[in-house]
């Protein structure tokens, strides 16, 4: 296949690399900041993986379209719409981004929705095994066992002055009842999954496939919650950087402060880059980079006509 080929060259033509590294988690700017992976993997499950791409990272905000799908799963539409909307924000991850009056948080993708997402889910029986569900989860999406890295979980909460401050804030509006700490303690360990650019690429071509996770078959996630995952994806997927997202390389994506990027060409691929250099929207810069090369060499464009 000359795939391999294409992808290996993709990646030596997109450096040099700029950005700086997620300093305010300490254990993530510890990291080789050249590291540097690609894979790709079709609706089928042909899977195609270049660079440092058995090395693995943690998950941090790629898990948050996941967990979401989870929610909607296990408590309905309506139940997870009542407490988490879906407009994009237009502002940083880390933002207070709330409805007026309600508090209810503006989308899942932002740090505000994910934290009351991951509350929802954690609400659920059987209790105190929300983190268990969603590592299970993200394995079965995977295809293989996934474990979390305690060391930047640690790290993070150490340092999570602003996400607690967020979930006090979701907790005083009764966005969730409960004691906000547990969700900061949950929700961190849950974006730190330990994941390689390979597992990402089946993550992420399980929901180019309809939910059906290409290698074992799984019906993951049902077609009406995919739709749900992906639009929300492109629209708030990336930050206050959505936009211009979505017109330049126009496919569902999210990425996250470690360095990973997901995309999503429906009915056809997923993507998952990784490189730690971060641009200001906390997004891997050259990860940026490739999944420009890769939209306009391939045509990805949803909105062109094919
Ligand atoms: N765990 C990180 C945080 O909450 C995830 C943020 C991200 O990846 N954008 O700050």
């Amino acid at each position: 296949s000359p795939i391999p080929d294409y992808l290996t060259q993709v990646l030596d033509t997109c450096a040099p690399d700029s950005g700086e590294l997620a300093e305010y988690i300490p254990e993530l700017a510890a990291v080789d900041p050249d590291r540097f992976a690609l894979s790709l993997v079709t609706a089928e499950g042909d899977a195609y993986s270049v660079g440092d791409h058995q090395d693995a990272f943690t998950i941090q905000s790629i898990s948050k379209p996941f967990v979401y799908g989870l929610a909607l799963e296990t408590l309905g539409f309506e139940a997870v719409l009542d407490h988490v909307g879906v407009e994009p924000s237009g502002e940083a991850f880390s933002e207070i981004s709330l409805e007026r009056n309600t508090g209810r948080p503006l989308n899942p993708m932002i740090n505000a929705g994910a934290l009351a997402t991951h509350a929802l889910v954690a609400s659920t029986p059987p209790a105190d095994s929300g983190v268990e569900r969603i590592l299970k989860l993200l394995s079965s999406l995977a295809g293989r066992e996934l474990d979390i890295d305690e060391k930047v979980a640690r790290s993070e909460l150490d340092n999570g002055y602003r996400n607690l401050a967020l979930a006090n804030l979701l907790r005083s509006y009764d966005v969730f009842t409960g004691d906000p700490r547990a969700v900061v303690e949950g929700y961190v360990r849950q974006c730190a999954v330990r994941v390689t650019t390979a597992d990402l690429g089946m993550m992420a071509a399980t929901l180019a496939s309809g939910g059906v996770q290409p290698h074992t078959g799984e019906q993951i996630f049902s077609r009406p919650v995919v739709r749900q995952v992906l639009s929300v994806m492109a629209t708030c997927g990336m930050y206050d950087a959505a936009g211009d997202w979505l017109t330049t390389i126009g496919i569902p994506a999210k990425s996250g402060v470690s360095g990973g990027i997901i995309g999503i060409l429906p009915g056809q691929l997923g993507i998952a880059v990784f490189s730690p250099r971060l641009d200001p929207h906390g997004t891997s810069a050259r990860g940026v980079e490739v999944c420009e090369r890769l939209s306009r060499d391939m045509n990805l464009h949803l909105m062109d006509a094919p």
